[in-house]
C-alpha cells in the first residue's frame, strides 16, 4: 500500500462541489481510499489573473495501483467534471495533480514525481500542512517547513469540508 498526496484545484461551474464529488469519486477508483481531506481554501488565481477565485484542497489516499494507473483514473475523473484542456493556468471545473506517491521519484513525458510546481504554491502547502506537516517531499523538503516558507496572503479557508 502506497501513501499518497493529491491537490484538487477549481474555479468554475460550483467549484466546492466538483471537490467534494472528486473526493467521492477517488474513493470509488479501485484498490483506493481516501484517508484524510484539507480543509477548503479560497485562493486567487496565479499566471492569468483575469479569472474567478479558486478552492483548494488536498487530500491523502491510500492505494494499491501504480503510480500511472492512479494518474489514469485521475484524468478519468478531471474529463468527468467537464475538463477541457485550453492554455496554462486557465480556468477549471477540476484539475487533479498528482503531489507526492510516497518517496517514489520519476520522470518521463505523461508523469513527473513528486509534482514540479509545489514549492511555491501555497494553495498546496497549507493544505498539504493541514494533512501531514511531517511528510518528507522527496528532494523539496518536510511540509511544515516549506509551508512556513510560502507566502500565504491570498488564501483563506472556506469551510469543513462535509464528505
Ligand atoms: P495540467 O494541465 O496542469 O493538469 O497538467 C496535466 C498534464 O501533466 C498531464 O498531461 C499529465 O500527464 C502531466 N503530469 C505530469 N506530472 C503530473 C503529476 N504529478 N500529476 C498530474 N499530472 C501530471
Amino acid at each position: 500500500m502506497t501513501r499518497v498526496f493529491i491537490g484538487l484545484g477549481s474555479n468554475l461551474d460550483q467549484p466546492t462541489q466538483q471537490l467534494k464529488k472528486a473526493i467521492t469519486e477517488f474513493d470509488h477508483i479501485p484498490l483506493t481510499s481516501v484517508v484524510q481531506i484539507s480543509p477548503f481554501y479560497q485562493t486567487k488565481p496565479v499566471g492569468y489573473l483575469d479569472q474567478p477565485d479558486f478552492v483548494n484542497a488536498v487530500i491523502e489516499v491510500n492505494t494499491y495501483l501504480e503510480p500511472k494507473e492512479l494518474l489514469a483514473h485521475m484524468q478519468l475523473i478531471e474529463k468527468q467534471h467537464g475538463r477541457i484542456r485550453t492554455f496554462q493556468n486557465a480556468p477549471r471545473t477540476l484539475d487533479l495533480d498528482l503531489l507526492a506517491f510516497e518517496q517514489l521519484v520519476y520522470h518521463d513525458s505523461e508523469l513527473t514525481l513528486p509534482h514540479p510546481r509545489i514549492q511555491d504554491r501555497a494553495f498546496v502547502l497549507v493544505p498539504f500542512n493541514n494533512i501531514a506537516p511531517e511528510f518528507v517531499i522527496p528532494t523539496i523538503g518536510k511540509v511544515s517547513e516549506l509551508a512556513l516558507q510560502c507566502q500565504q496572503d491570498d488564501m483563506h479557508i472556506m469551510e469543513e469540508p462535509l464528505v
